[in-house]
């Protein structure tokens, strides 16, 4: 797995490769469904009309993807900008502005602002992590997005 140590990294740029890499996080030992929690043979859904990651669950046979239990879930900005704002909020010392994440990630000023807050509430000891309650914690070289787990 690469690195996160750079904005330059893949998965800060391509929603594929930023999808990969929260799958290689959340899933080490391949794909959970959140429903269940089973770890049988699931197999993705690679119909025109569904979103690229989806998955079918071989037992309860309910649709997910790495996203659902997260604060990604549902989410319409793409998830490489998510990754590349968490990367920044954790990476720096001093915080960054809502005002510089819009101008490094080029989004809109109001969709810099909304990630921010959420991204802080979610790295928050209430705020559940941004991987949801039971999902653990993503963890970039020394910096922990989410919450640590105890003995985990
Ligand atoms: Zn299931």
């Amino acid at each position: 797995m690469l690195p996160m140590n750079s904005l330059n990294a893949p998965h800060f740029h391509d929603d594929a490769a930023a999808r990969k890499y929260l799958e290689g996080v959340r899933w080490p030992n391949g794909p959970v469904c959140p429903h269940c929690k089973s770890t049988g043979e699931h197999y993705e859904l690679t119909g025109k009309s569904t979103r690229p990651g989806v998955r079918k669950c071989s037992d309860c046979r309910k649709p997910f993807s790495v996203t659902v239990g997260t604060v990604f879930e549902r989410s319409k900005i793409p998830l490489s900008k998510w990754l590349a704002a968490a990367f920044l909020l954790c990476s720096s010392k001093k915080g960054i502005s809502a005002h510089q994440l819009h101008r490094t990630l080029g989004v809109t000023y109001k969709t810099a602002w909304f990630l921010a807050h959420r991204i802080r509430f979610a790295m928050t000891d209430t705020g559940g992590g941004l991987m949801g309650s039971g999902g653990g914690a993503v963890e970039a070289d020394e910096t922990y997005i989410g919450r640590k787990k105890g003995s985990t």
